[in-house]
């Protein structure tokens, strides 16, 4: 008994009721599993989908329809905002965070507390002599101080 082996449309194809040519634009992003070609049909329709991926070098194309897919779910989530509404939220997080951030810093140096140093960056051991030459002493000595004697009443 032979067995077929059947070629399926891909997600786009099988919507628009075509067959899928074996250059498919649509194919390599939306194979025949895809279960998210629907929402991007929804908010962009094929022809538009299909002109943007065409319009873009192949090496483009794969981010650009996973782009085009969660904008597409973001627009079905939030109609008004779509991924703006994340960018706002992730910004708003980012603001929340930083702020944390400083005010720990600040009850850290309110404390006195002094953080450890982070280690230096990786060393060679045969520099380390030479980092720890002591610096060049001058040799005229600094002038001296003349010293007062006190008399002593008594
Ligand atoms: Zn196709």
């Amino acid at each position: 008994m032979e067995q077929r082996e059947t070629i399926s449309a891909c997600a786009a194809c099988k919507k628009m009721s075509r067959e899928c040519p074996p250059d498919c634009i649509f194919a390599p992003y939306f194979p025949a599993t895809s279960t998210s070609f629907d929402c991007v049909q929804r908010i962009y329709g094929c022809d538009n989908v299909g002109r943007i991926l065409q319009s873009l070098p192949v090496e483009e194309r794969r981010v650009a329809a996973e782009s085009l897919v969660f904008q597409a779910k973001a627009r079905i989530r939030d109609p008004i905002f779509g991924c703006v509404g994340y960018i706002c939220f992730l910004q708003h997080y980012l603001a929340q965070i930083d702020r944390e951030i400083q005010e720990t810093e600040a009850e850290i140096s309110a404390a006195g507390y002094q953080p450890p140093q982070p280690p230096p960056p990786e060393q060679h051991w045969h520099q380390i002599p030479q980092m720890l030459e002591m610096p060049q002493i001058p040799s005229t000595p600094p002038p001296q101080e003349t010293t007062r004697t006190e008399k002593k009443n008594g």
